[in-house]
């Protein structure tokens, strides 16, 4: 054992993982009953072995926002609730080079495009899907980032294209435990959601999955959510933390905080660090609504080395150069393996309304109310 919190369980599981040692349930529970300083601790201590000291940001653009039919409860983009969100159809593909473009400058590896939809059908809209490959091609073949792409549930022949076309990551995520599942969404099921991912994964596409946490579950239930995305095997698991929007059903219910604290954020970072230890743990949105400016440091130095940059879906967020001060203060620094990009520049930009590029304004940030990094 080379480093010791003192904390015999987390030491426990700290050396277990280095040893290449995968936790289980039982592991995540006992973890998550420890005090939340030396878990950060033994996590970090974690991520700095296995990792290199840097934080991956991704972006994202709404490529088609509202009108979607399913019921999750947290999403201000279901027709189920009257959220007054802006909605239009799937984006002209140039527009959506020009957000990859835009992600690109501001230091994202990676760029997911995301539909508002329980799938992208291409049998039901076939004018749509070919939309989609064409900017999909755009992205893939104009700029240095990776493309990945949220298209909601997948057939394996559309899994199959996608990953022909050569998309990166699929990203599709679980929410919550198995079992709290049903209490936020009653359209589609949970298995709905792992059968994709299977077959996102079974046709050779890496997986981005994750969670929104402060809906109402349980610690128990954020444990469970950790080891479904074991057993389907993520490479970047996104961390939302809920942005309760006025008139979905959990905004509804909550008011207007997420019901989780910020130790239970930090320490749900930690055991999710423990339990993948290879992933990219990627805080997502509603960080700046749940986290105060002074707290954002934290996740990173408690085994976090991913962030989603630049605005949700349907909120805006802050800018890319203040979550590069963000990953400084933890000791970190972008991750650079994709896109080499002008971190000084980056930097100069935060705060800088004149920087942004009026086309593409409406390509990811001019609606107004959900932080989901969502389907
Ligand atoms: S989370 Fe996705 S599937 Fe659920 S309502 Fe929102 S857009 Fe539709």
């Amino acid at each position: 054992m080379v480093y010791e919190t003192g904390n015999r369980t987390i030491d426990d599981a700290v050396e277990r993982v280095l040893a290449g040692e995968r936790l289980d349930r039982r592991d995540g529970l006992a973890l998550t009953a420890q005090p939340v300083e030396e878990l950060a601790a033994g996590a970090d201590y974690v991520r700095s072995q296995l990792g290199d000291d840097t934080v991956d940001a991704c972006s994202i653009v709404n490529a088609k926002a509202g009108n979607c039919a399913e019921d999750c409860g947290f999403c201000a983009q279901s027709v189920h609730f009257d959220t007054g969100i802006e909605t239009y159809g799937f984006l002209d593909p140039e527009e959506i080079l020009e957000a990859a473009r835009r992600a690109e400058r501001d230091g994202a590896q990676r760029f997911g495009i995301v539909v508002a939809e329980k799938g992208v059908s291409k049998a039901q809209r076939p004018g749509e899907w070919q939309e989609v490959l064409r900017a999909i091609r755009l992205v893939r073949d104009e700029t240095d980032v990776e493309v990945d792409a949220s298209l909601g549930i997948l057939t394996r022949e559309e899994a199959e294209i996608l990953a022909e076309e050569g998309i990166n990551h699929y990203n599709h995520n679980i929410e919550t435990s198995p079992n709290f599942f049903p209490e936020i969404v009653e359209t589609h099921s949970f298995e709905d959601r792992v059968a994709t991912l299977e077959l996102a994964k079974d046709v050779g596409m890496d997986l981005c999955a994750g969670v929104i946490l402060g809906m109402g579950e349980s610690p128990t239930d954020r444990v469970d959510a950790a080891i479904a995305l074991q057993d389907v095997g993520v490479s970047s698991l996104p961390v939302n933390i809920l942005n309760p929007v006025a008139g979905t059903a959990l905004g509804d219910e909550l008011g207007d905080s997420a019901d989780i604290t910020t130790p239970e954020i930090i320490k749900t970072i930690a055991v999710y660090r423990l339990l993948h230890p290879d992933a990219r743990v990627r805080l997502t949105g509603g960080r700046e609504v749940n986290l105060d400016q002074d707290e954002q440091h934290l996740p990173f130095e408690a085994g976090a080395d991913g962030i989603l940059t630049g605005d949700y879906l349907t909120t805006g967020g802050q800018s890319p150069g203040d979550d590069i001060e963000v990953m400084e203060k933890a000791g970190m620094e972008p991750n650079m393996d994709a896109n080499e990009f002008d971190k000084a520049a980056v930097k100069a930009r935060a705060g800088d309304e004149s920087a942004e590029p009026e086309e593409i304004e409406t390509a990811a940030g001019t609606a107004t109310s959900n932080a989901e990094l969502d389907d």
